[in-house]
């Protein structure tokens, strides 16, 4: 395994990430534990989870991905040899039942630290991540910007980071990360950081084949402000392993359980599908080792957040951190990019 810094800071990640969105709803609490004792075995030492999480999110179960960290980090003794990120949730129609006040004010975060930490069985996390904007912008897919006069929204980056700075200091969390940014919003966030405010280290955005949006304007702020992205959805929902080609429908697999997940599925997108398909058979490999090892080695990179439901999956994924993909292959992947650009967003 491969270890990237976290931007400005002496912390190791891993360049794989263990994601965790489906322990809760596809995944139990054993299956949890077994896929982390599996990761950090094979050289992960870096998880992302969310006070959101399972995914889909549901009241009953929300928090319970925390939890099984939490239980897991009691049981195996294991929270020092793990970089923990987790999130903050903002407004919308699935958090209504997290909070109350859904804007990210000082109370809103400071109740919402309180419990990660609780459920986690920690007293600190790594890094605390903005989960996605307050604001009326484009992110979950959504493409082109809707203009909305009379928006109610005052900007409050300062805010913000100052509230996480309090926590910075009583030592709950250690660095700040955002989540489903724009180029924008990123600026803004480092532009507040600039009076003695803590500073955003990273960006967990969507990046994968299908979606390399993030080339456009957040890869510049990377390499120019020493800022890194941790891409997640690298294999688009799973379409990316080719197993939904031919219209196929694999047993308890996210697509198949809720069809509603249809950022990746579009016409366009599985005509790239196929397209990366071939190129992936032509050259010795399947298309989730293609994909996942396009995604490990970008230079704005800082770590890959992959997701599981099966320790074989999961082998899969950590092992595609020693491919390295070649010249001629990265060029064939941009020419199918120059004909079906981010079929996704
Ligand atoms: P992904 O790589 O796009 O999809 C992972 C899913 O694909 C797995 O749950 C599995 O689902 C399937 N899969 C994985 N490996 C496979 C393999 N080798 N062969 C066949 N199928 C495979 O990633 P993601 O789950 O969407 O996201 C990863 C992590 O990123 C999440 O856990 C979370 O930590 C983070 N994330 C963050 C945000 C955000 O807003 N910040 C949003 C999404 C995700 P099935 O077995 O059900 O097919």
């Amino acid at each position: 395994m491969e270890y990237n810094l976290l931007p400005g800071t002496d912390i190791k990640v891993s360049k794989i990430c263990l994601g965790t969105m489906t322990w809760g709803r596809q995944n139990t609490e054993i299956e949890g534990h077994n896929q982390m004792d599996f990761a950090l075995e094979h050289g992960v030492n870096f998880f992302d989870t969310a006070e959101l999480y399972p995914i889909p999110p549901r009241e009953n179960e929300q928090g319970d991905t925390e939890r099984f960290i939490g239980s897991w980090f009691k049981k195996s003794g294991n929270r020092s040899k793990i970089i923990l990120a987790s999130k903050i949730a903002g407004p919308s129609s699935f958090t209504q039942h997290i909070r109350k006040d859904k804007s990210y004010s000082k109370k809103s975060i400071d109740n919402a630290v309180e419990n990660n930490l609780k459920r986690l069985q920690t007293d600190y996390m790594d890094l605390y991540q903005i989960h996605w904007p307050e604001r009326n912008t484009n992110f979950f897919g959504k493409r082109g910007y809707n203009y909305k006069n009379g928006e109610v929204w005052e900007e409050n980056f300062e805010v913000i980071l100052d509230a996480l700075k309090e926590h910075t200091k009583k030592g709950n969390i250690r660095y700040i990360g955002i989540s489903n940014e724009t180029p924008w919003g990123t600026m803004r966030y480092l532009r507040a950081s600039e009076n003695d405010r803590p500073r955003v280290r990273t960006i967990q955005n969507p990046y994968s084949l299908l979606n390399r949006t993030f080339e456009v304007g957040n890869s510049e702020i990377c390499h120019r402000e020493d800022f890194g992205l941790l891409a997640y959805s690298p294999l688009a929902f799973g379409v990316l392993s080719g197993k939904y080609r031919g219209g196929k429908k694999p047993e308890n697999a996210r697509l198949t359980l809720f069809p509603n997940y249809d950022r990746y599925s579009s016409d366009p997108c599985k005509k790239a599908v196929e397209a990366y398909y071939t190129l992936a058979e032509k050259n010795g490999l399947t298309l989730t080792q293609l994909s996942l090892a396009f995604v490990n080695d970008r230079p704005f990179v800082t770590s890959n957040i992959i997701g599981a439901t099966t320790i074989s999956q999961l082998r899969e994924n950590i092992e595609t951190a020693s491919i390295k993909l070649s010249d001629e292959i990265l060029e064939e992947i941009n020419i199918i990019h120059e004909s079906i650009p981010n079929p996704s967003t």
